[in-house]
């Protein structure tokens, strides 16, 4: 019997076969989970004028030099600033300004103290503290100077880089395309949604709908396409709209099974197969193949636990290079494992659902009991895949493990 593909053989197929899409400019509320595709600088300096930390009074730090508790020093209050407004006047000797938070800082005065550490007696002022020159103020250009970078290309669109383009006045931004994926399950026996069983033969589809939510999570543009029969006619017209889309996915049909059509029927629309099946568990069954102008195929395996599998060890690192991520992995940490796990057949490597556990600075990992792939208990209570490596049938107690976390 030929020797099953190993998952670094498949990856490096895979990985080879896909590149980042090309770009479009978006709004940037359309931009969370996308790559950007050009670097921003920013418009101007920030903060573009020097301006108060805190509320309290400006004032010129040499007036206030040795100030205390028992020996305040009195100021005269010449006036008012608030945040969007400026003061006309000029801070001089023996004089301070009341300030609020990002009012720009009067002309003379240099130093903001606290509302905290003064005491308001009519029109003086009692400052009851010294401070450094400077304290409580925010310097023009001390964050970013006008013309600096302040998101690189490649980077990650997340909350924080959207306050940011705000702030830089960017309302629309150069990303990469989303991975257009199109999601098709495949089985007489299966129901959808909403569907009435009429034999209990029938089984309620879930693969399809798993896969729009890991697509859709993965950051791509998932397609519903729904479930087919198990009739090469209907399959080959639904597969014949593979051009439409960068990826086409489908579950169920690629095992050994007389009614598996899937594999042979990916070939009539021009589907290149790459590889079949792997030396992995769950999902040894999955069908690799590139069409078109780097669009690519996958058959995935219809039993839900492998589907999964599947899609976050090959699927997922497509979609991620296809968005123009640096990182395209799911992360991987160690942990210690919490009891013995044992396993029969060795060959293959084993992708066992495992919870995880945060304890005083270390992961900790759980196997599930159950390990069986129509199982999709072993999915949601799970929190990662713990990586059991070929050749290996019995992990102890104790041991350090990898786990690839969901
Ligand atoms: P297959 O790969 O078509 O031989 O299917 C393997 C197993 O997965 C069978 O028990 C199917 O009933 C089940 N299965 C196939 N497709 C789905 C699906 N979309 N949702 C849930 N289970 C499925
Ligand atoms: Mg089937």
């Amino acid at each position: 019997m030929k020797e099953l593909m190993p998952l670094e053989e498949a990856l490096r197929i895979v990985l080879e076969n896909v590149k980042p899409l090309g770009t479009e400019r978006v709004h940037i509320y359309q931009a969370l989970g996308r790559f950007l595709a050009e670097e921003v600088r920013a418009d101007t300096d920030k903060p573009l004028f020097d301006n108060s930390a805190m509320d309290g009074y400006a004032l010129r730090f040499e007036d206030i030099e040795g100030a205390s508790e028992e020996n305040p020093v009195s100021l005269k209050v010449i006036g008012e600033v608030s945040a969007g407004e400026s003061f006309d006047g000029k801070v001089e000797k023996g004089t301070a300004v009341k300030i609020f938070t990002g009012a720009p800082i009067p002309a003379g005065a240099d130093t903001v103290v606290p509302v905290e550490y003064t005491e308001l007696k009519g029109e003086e002022v009692l400052i009851k503290r010294a401070f450094p020159k400077g304290a409580n103020v925010r310097l023009r250009g001390e964050d970013l100077k006008e013309g600096d970078i302040v998101l690189e290309k490649g980077k990650e669109i997340r909350p924080y880089e959207v306050g940011m383009l705000a702030s830089v006045n960017r309302v629309f931004v150069e990303v990469f395309r989303r991975p257009r994926v199109a999601l098709l399950s495949t089985g007489d026996e299966l129901l959808d949604l909403g569907e009435p069983q009429t034999k209990p033969s029938q089984i309620r589809s879930s693969n399809h709908h798993m896969l729009y939510a890991l697509a859709q999570r993965a950051g791509a543009q998932p397609f519903q396409l729904g479930i087919a029969k198990d009739d090469p006619e209907e399959l080959l017209e639904v597969l014949k709209t593979c051009v439409d889309y960068d990826i086409f996915i489908t579950t169920g049909g690629v095992s050994m099974g007389e009614k598996d059509y899937v594999q042979y029927l990916v070939k009539e629309v021009g589907v290149e197969v790459k590889f079949h099946k792997l030396r992995i568990k769950p999902a040894k069954p999955v069908l690799f193949g590139t069409y078109g102008k780097n669009k690519l195929f996958f058959g995935l395996p219809g039993n839900p636990v492998s589907c999964g599998v599947a899609f976050d060890l090959l699927v997922y690192p497509a979609i991620r290079t296809m968005l123009g991520a640096k990182e395209v992995f799911k992360k991987k940490i160690k942990a210690l494992l919490l009891k013995d796990f044992k396993r029969r057949d060795a060959k293959r490597r084993e992708f066992a659902r495992a919870k995880v556990f945060y304890e005083d600075g270390t992961y900790l990992c759980e196997p599930l009991e159950k390990q069986q792939s129509h199982m999709l208990t072993t999915l949601t209570d799970a929190d990662g895949y713990m990586i059991v490596k070929e050749g290996v049938d019995f992990l102890k107690k104790g041991e350090t493990v990898e786990v690839i976390l969901f």
